[in-house]
This record gives structure tokens, C-alpha cells and sequence, in this order.
């Protein structure tokens, strides 16, 4: 899922300001799951904005509305109505949500209410861990299903940098070493041999530095 954390009140503040009529629009999806724009996380900030927007005797009229997903045109014409009654929305959702809404309402601000920060899993409650970078040509088959791309500080992909220490990343010490856990899960897989054979550098055309990137598939066109 796609894991980002709310942007400080503050924050929110200064950027919904100039406006009167605001909709705080959440996402029932990845967001509302890492706790940062589901429909709780809407009523707990549009709270907080009328009785601090109070305190500083600014009239703004909030109002709150939750889609189950920002990035899909089906669930984003559940909003089209609500979206109209405003002058402003803050969305909640990640970037793609964020954006996904701005394209479609040409003369409303959309503006960003979370920090977007990774592609993870929930770990276990409150934890979460970034697994992928969305590099476009998975490779995880090679690597014992972890990540080099992603969970090795350097990127390495032709086995460790010899700085790890007690099974830790000597570039973040709480994090644990990519290449260790790959080592040892591809000992209890009896895979080992995977990594005897040289990786070639990957080609970075297919992720992200390549520009942003579309995925077509012809059969589900009508
Ligand atoms: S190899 Fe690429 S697609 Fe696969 S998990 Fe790593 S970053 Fe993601
Ligand atoms: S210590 Fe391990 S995870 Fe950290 S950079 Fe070196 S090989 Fe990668």
C-alpha cells in the first residue's frame, strides 16, 4: 500500500488559509489504513481547523467528505457534487489521489493535506516498512523475495558492501542489512545459487528516472 503521514496543523493551515469554503476529502484506502486521511482522520481535522481557524476569528466554512478511492474516476464522480459546493478542497489522500481530483476540476484548488512518503506494508500495528520503489522491472525472484533495490541503502545488487554490522545497515543502524536477510533467506530457501550469478547494473528506464511512466493494458480498453 501507499503509506504517508498528515501534514502538521500548521501546515495545513497556512496552505487552506485564502480560502472560505473548504472540503477536507479523505481516502478509504491506503491512507486511511497508515492513519492519514480516512474518513476519522477527516472529522479529527476538520475539527481542529474550525476551533483554531475560531481562535483566530477566521470564518471558514469546513465541510468533510470521504470517497473510497481518490485515484479511481468511479469513486471520484461520488464527489463531483460536494467538490462543486466549495471553493477549495484539501485532499488526503496521496499524491496520485491528490492529483487524480485536480485534473478532473479544472477551477478548484486541490490541495495536499498528506505527505506521501512510500510504497510498504503494515508490519505489525502502527509499523510500517517501505518495501518498494517501483522500479518497473521487479527482480525479487533472484533476490529470496527482499528487495535490494529498496532495502539496501546502496542499491547493491551483486551481494553485500562488507560495512554491515551484527546484521544492521552501517548506513542507518536501526535498519537491518538488505543483504543479510537476502543471504539467509536464500539459505533457507536452498537458493543460494541465485547469487552466484552476476546481476548486471539495472536498466533505470523502466522506474521512475526514465519519467513518469504509464501502464496500458489494451484488454480492459472499451
Ligand atoms: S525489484 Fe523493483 S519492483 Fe521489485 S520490489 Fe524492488 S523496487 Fe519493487
Ligand atoms: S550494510 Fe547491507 S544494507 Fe547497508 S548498504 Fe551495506 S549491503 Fe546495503
Amino acid at each position: 500500500m501507499i503509506v504517508g503521514e498528515q501534514k502538521p496543523i500548521a501546515e495545513i493551515k497556512a496552505i487552506v488559509k485564502p480560502y472560505k469554503k473548504l472540503l477536507i476529502l479523505g481516502c478509504g484506502t491506503c491512507v486511511k489504513t497508515c492513519f492519514a486521511g480516512g474518513e476519522d482522520e477527516v472529522a479529527v481535522l476538520a475539527s481542529a481547523l474550525r476551533l483554531s481557524f475560531k481562535k483566530d476569528g477566521k470564518a471558514i466554512d469546513i465541510a468533510e467528505y470521504t470517497i473510497e478511492r481518490q485515484c479511481e474516476n468511479e469513486f471520484i464522480q461520488e464527489a463531483a457534487k460536494v467538490i462543486a459546493q466549495n471553493d477549495s478542497v484539501l485532499s488526503l489522500a496521496c499524491g496520485a489521489g491528490v492529483q487524480a481530483i485536480a485534473r478532473r476540476f479544472a477551477k478548484i484548488p486541490v490541495l495536499p493535506g498528506v505527505n506521501t512518503t512510500f510504497l510498504g506494508v503494515l508490519e505489525r500495528q502502527g509499523f510500517f516498512t517501505e518495501e518498494c520503489t517501483g522500479c518497473g522491472n521487479c527482480v525479487l525472484g533472484i533476490f529470496g523475495g527482499i528487495c535490494p533495490i529498496t532495502r539496501c541503502a546502496k542499491k547493491l545488487l551483486n551481494g553485500p558492501c562488507g560495512g554491515s554490522q551484527k546484521g544492521y545497515c552501517e548506513i542507518k543502524a536501526e535498519t537491518e542489512c538488505a543483504w543479510h536477510l537476502i543471504i539467509d533467506r536464500s539459505k533457507s530457501l536452498g537458493q543460494l545459487n541465485n547469487l552466484t550469478t552476476y546481476v548486471p547494473p539495472k536498466d533505470w528506464r523502466s522506474s521512475n528516472s526514465g519519467g513518469p511512466r504509464r501502464l496500458v493494458r489494451e484488454d480492459h480498453i472499451i
